[in-house]
């Protein structure tokens, strides 16, 4: 098990605390790719166009969830209730790119997320296969 550092392989398992979806300072914006907007409006079963004007708004020119509260607006209780169709930026948590320094990683993920030291080990050519993923929402 590894806690210290995501580059040398971590064991990681979602515990569903849904404390990754809560407003943390820069960790404030869900961002949508269109990939995300066309699963998102397929799971709601309506049109991409009316999906985007009705839960998505733009931030530096990229679109992420309208949240006027702070909090993801499809997080109920502790759930995802979107799950199936949530976006990358949720699927490769907690392997972003900000996280990949050990200090980053004790600070931003390991202090607060419990799904980390649990479950499967995350080799370090899978983690960077999804650390790529969420950068690749920004290309
Ligand atoms: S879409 Fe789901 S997994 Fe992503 S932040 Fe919102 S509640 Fe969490």
């Amino acid at each position: 098990m590894n806690h210290e550092s995501p580059k040398k392989g971590v064991q990681f398992e979602c515990q569903g605390s849904g404390k990754c979806c809560t407003s943390r300072g820069t960790h404030g914006y869900v961002y949508l790719t269109l990939k995300d907007r066309r699963r998102l409006a397929k799971f709601f079963n309506i049109l991409t166009a009316r999906f985007t004007r009705e839960y998505c708004k733009k931030v530096g020119g990229w679109f992420v969830l309208d949240e006027s509260k702070g909090d993801c607006r499809f997080l109920k209780g502790k759930r995802c209730s979107v799950y199936e169709g949530r976006p990358i930026q949720c699927r490769t948590w907690p392997f972003w790119p900000e996280h990949m320094s050990p200090r980053a990683w004790r600070r931003e993920v390991a202090v607060f997320c419990p799904g980390v030291g649990k479950g499967r080990l995350y080799s370090p050519e899978e983690i960077a296969r999804l650390v790529k993923e969420t950068k690749d929402i920004f290309r």
